[in-house]
């Protein structure tokens, strides 16, 4: 669904992508993990048709990004994003955080879209907060409703950036409890994270980045195993 060559994107004269080469398959979930700085953020912002880059191919859900406008809008849609800070609307309940795309986007009836939102506020285990307000939820909470938002318009690829890096331990957990059900459940997603317990239990590959460059791409077996690669090891050893 994603597939990506010779990637490169530069910030004046700070090359930020060098030379990227990714495939991702329908159903695949890939863990993107490496020092700060190293472009990950960058990286997902791309796939995502959020930022622009200079030379390569990125093509998403078969439309090449960039060359067309109104396409990439359409390939956009069928991406979910989750981000470190959860991004919700703080003046919209929980519900309206969650059908206002559905209403404003997909052209849906309030039922409709209040249908839809409530199935996956019970898919994140949250639906007793459909009418509270996201500041009166826990951040683990919030990064829940975030997860269930995205999940509404129905995208074929999930990109989470560091989606609990911002939590308390005991939040953690719940936030990736949801994206593990979702991983089992097909959901191809790429996940910027350093849980590595996360990616050993369910990621099939693992990205690891550095300097703008993918250092090591390995199946989550050889990744962690005896045979990894070098540079990851030590990063490895700062994050476990
Ligand atoms: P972190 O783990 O801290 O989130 P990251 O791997 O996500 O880091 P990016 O945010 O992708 O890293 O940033 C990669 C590089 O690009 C960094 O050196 C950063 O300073 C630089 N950068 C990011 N955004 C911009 C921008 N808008 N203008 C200039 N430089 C930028
Ligand atoms: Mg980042």
């Amino acid at each position: 669904i994603v597939d990506i060559q010779g990637l490169n994107k530069w910030y004046g004269a700070l090359h930020v992508l060098n030379d990227i080469d990714l495939a991702v398959a329908s159903g695949a979930c890939v863990v993107v993990c490496g020092p700060s700085g190293s472009g990950k953020s960058t990286l997902i912002r791309c796939i995502n048709g959020l930022g622009s880059y200079q030379t390569g191919t990125l093509r998403l859900a078969g439309t090449t990004l960039g060359l067309n406008a109104s396409e990439t809008a359409a390939a956009r849609r069928q991406t979910g994003m989750v981000f470190q800070s959860f991004n919700l609307f703080p003046h919209l309940t929980v519900l309206s955080n969650c059908t206002l795309a559905l209403r404003r986007v997909a052209g849906q009836s309030r039922a409709e879209a209040e249908d839809i939102a409530m199935a996956h506020l019970e898919k994140v285990r949250i639906p007793e907060k459909a009418k509270s307000y996201p500041g009166q939820l826990s951040g683990g909470q919030q990064q829940r409703v975030a997860i269930a938002r995205a999940l509404c318009l129905n995208p074929r690829l999930m990109l989470f950036d560091e989606p609990t890096s911002a939590l308390d331990p005991e939040m953690i957990k719940e936030v990736l409890d949801v994206m593990v059900a979702l991983a089992r459940d097909g959901m191809t997603m790429i996940c910027v994270t350093h849980e590595m317990g996360f990616a050993r239990e369910v990621a099939d590959q693992v990205v690891f980045m550095d300097g703008g460059s993918i250092v090591d791409h390995a199946p989550v077996r050889d990744f962690f195993g005896p045979s990894g690669h070098p540079r990851s090891r030590l990063f490895l050893n700062t994050v476990l």
